[in-house]
């Protein structure tokens, strides 16, 4: 699998490290020609505003929206899942609008700008996952498409539509190799739906003279 980092500002080595640690082969995008031929995309955390600016410099609003429209899964952390939010509440920032949640930046206040806890993800309930949240966003609101997998004091914290998984806190500066597994996943099983979809020639067939 070849995953994409995109590696514009923020935490993307992490990600990459992590990526490497699971087997997949990442690779850090900083120009849109360099998305060609990705099977998923990590928007890492870092700073929304300043990632938007560089998203519009580089021209990559376009092929990023036309990327998720082929099916390639897109993971978003922190920063990344308010980019690929539909809507927010930052004016400056544009949100891309592939899933389908409100976000608020900043808005678990002070006291938990930056915390570790411990969460549950549903789809590895045995272990509890040490959640590193910095300055993280509030998913407000998710729409009916879209499946909780965590939560943290009753919000949501890591979401998936269809393709697109987000997560409000840092599972790349972690140890912890599930969320990562998790999408390598989704990313396994989306290249395998998109070969189905286009049928490949089958050469005895096609040589065959049909009367
Ligand atoms: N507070 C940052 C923002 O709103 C996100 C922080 C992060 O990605 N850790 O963009």
């Amino acid at each position: 699998m070849k995953i994409g980092v995109l590696a514009l500002q923020g935490a993307f080595r992490e990600h990459a490290a992590l990526l490497r640690r699971c087997g997949a082969e990442p690779s850090e995008i900083r120009l849109p020609e360099e998305l060609a031929g990705v099977d998923g995309l990590v928007v890492p955390g870092g700073e929304s505003t300043t990632m938007w600016k560089l998203i519009v410099l580089y021209g990559f609003e376009k092929p990023l929206l036309d990327l998720a429209g082929m099916d390639i899964p897109f993971f978003g952390t922190c920063a990344g899942a308010i980019l690929l939010a539909g809507r927010h509440n930052d004016s400056e920032t544009e949100a891309l609008g592939i899933i389908d949640i409100s976000v608020s930046r900043n808005a678990y206040g002070r006291q938990i700008d930056s915390r570790e806890t411990n969460i549950t993800l549903s789809f590895s309930p045995q272990e509890p996952f040490n959640a590193l949240f910095i300055r993280a966003p509030v998913i407000d609101e998710t729409g009916p498409d879209v499946t909780v997998l965590a939560r943290y004091r009753g919000k949501p914290v890591l979401v998936r539509q269809d393709t697109v998984l987000a997560a409000t806190f840092h599972p790349e500066l972690t140890e912890d190799e599930r969320i990562h597994r998790y999408f390598l996943g989704m990313c396994t099983a989306a290249a395998i739906s998109r070969t189905r979809a286009v049928p490949a020639p089958c050469p005895s067939f096609s040589h065959s003279v049909i009367p």
